[in-house]
């Protein structure tokens, strides 16, 4: 039986030796081991030793189990040790190889057109601020003279963040898509000391139909000016100035009186068409931009109402704030003359390449 066992050792570390796997090493120890395997046959014909044989063999065949055990063990652990070392080598990353790039990435055109606006704007002594997409319901409406159930504020219906989010908030504090970027200027007033000449750009939302000249998020530029003795004259010149730099020399533009809630007194400016030359006419068609009036309706403009200053800590008798918002996107459309700035969202790359 000694030979027997003798026998099975050398069997053993013959298999074991050629096994590369796992797999293999279960099958192995299950062939080995179990109660149907090799070293169980053998020593089923432990009974029929003489009680002096048994002393003798059965702590040999434990020895020889327990070496079975351990060796498998060891394999076992090699293996998993060989298996991390040739991922670690096949998933090496080379951080120092370059690729050719075939196609060079580029900006988009509502990207070159706000860059280009800001660049214009820090020239004339601006500095450009920013604000969160998310914004709470107090600056977004309430701080700008809008309160709850205002009618402007069907106007610029907008996104809720989520009810289960929104519900467990007071009113004021419930979070929605900014629909302007004016918020920024509610937060630049509470924390900035006067005067204060800022523009805001960024992206906003509106839930509304989609045309040529409306999208349901956009990007906006806002300029705020507060301080002693500003007039309608500074915000006309500084305007000017900037749409003529931005199109061209020639731009015209149009102030018309409006409204709006928290401002006052407040105009809507319009540019001459440039997808038109202020024609109202593409190729004997409709100018879709400007609905074939030769004007587009690039800014609005105006004074800020006394409450909203007052409800900012900032004495209005003393200080006087003018601003201005004006869609990117439909400066862009003009700037490249693309007949919707619609366009400018629908990932189309034979579009955004031309730029
Ligand atoms: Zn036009």
């Amino acid at each position: 039986m000694q030979n027997k066992l003798n026998e099975l050792k050398e069997l053993f570390l013959s298999e074991i030796k050629n096994t590369d796997s796992q797999e293999n090493l279960e099958i192995l120890e299950k062939d080995f081991l179990w109660k149907t395997g090799k070293l169980k046959e053998i020593l089923k014909g432990i009974k029929d030793l003489t009680p002096d044989e048994k002393k003798i063999i059965g702590p040999e065949a434990n020895k020889l189990k327990v070496f079975i055990e351990n060796e498998i063990s060891e394999k076992s652990k090699k293996l998993e040790e060989e298996k991390f070392a040739k991922m670690e080598e096949d998933e090496q990353i080379d951080v120092t190889l370059q690729f050719p790039s075939k196609d060079k990435g580029h900006k988009h055109p509502i990207s070159i057109t706000s860059n280009l606006l800001e660049e214009i704007f820090i020239s004339l002594g601006f500095t450009v601020e920013d604000g969160p997409q998310v914004e709470v319901e107090e600056f977004n409406f309430d701080k700008l003279n809008i309160p709850d159930n205002h009618p402007a504020r069907d106007v610029w219906d907008t996104f809720w963040i989520s009810d289960e989010i929104n519900n467990e908030k007071e009113s004021g504090t419930k979070n929605l898509l900014r629909t302007h970027t004016s918020p920024v200027q509610v937060r630049t007033m509470l924390k900035w000391e006067l005067p204060i000449k800022i523009v805001v750009p960024g992206r906003v939302f509106r839930y509304e139909q989609e045309d040529a000249r409306h999208t349901c998020n956009f990007y906006q530029l806002e300029w705020l000016v507060v301080g002693e003795k500003v007039t309608f004259g500074d915000l006309k010149g500084t305007l000017e100035t900037v749409m003529k730099k931005l199109l061209w020399e020639k731009t015209e533009l149009r102030f018309r009186p409006s409204i709006f809630p928290f401002t006052e007194p407040s105009a809507e400016i319009d540019v001459s068409c440039q997808i038109c030359q202020w024609t109202g006419k593409v190729k004997w068609k409709k100018c879709s931009m400007c609905s074939a009036t030769g004007w587009v309706e690039l800014l609005g403009a105006w004074m800020v109402h006394p409450k909203v200053l007052e409800d900012c800590g900032i004495d209005s008798e003393k200080y006087s704030w003018f601003a201005f918002g004006m869609w990117i996107d439909r400066i862009a459309a003009q700037r490249f003359g693309v007949s919707s700035s619609r366009m400018f969202y629908q990932s189309k790359l034979k579009l955004n390449e031309q730029f």
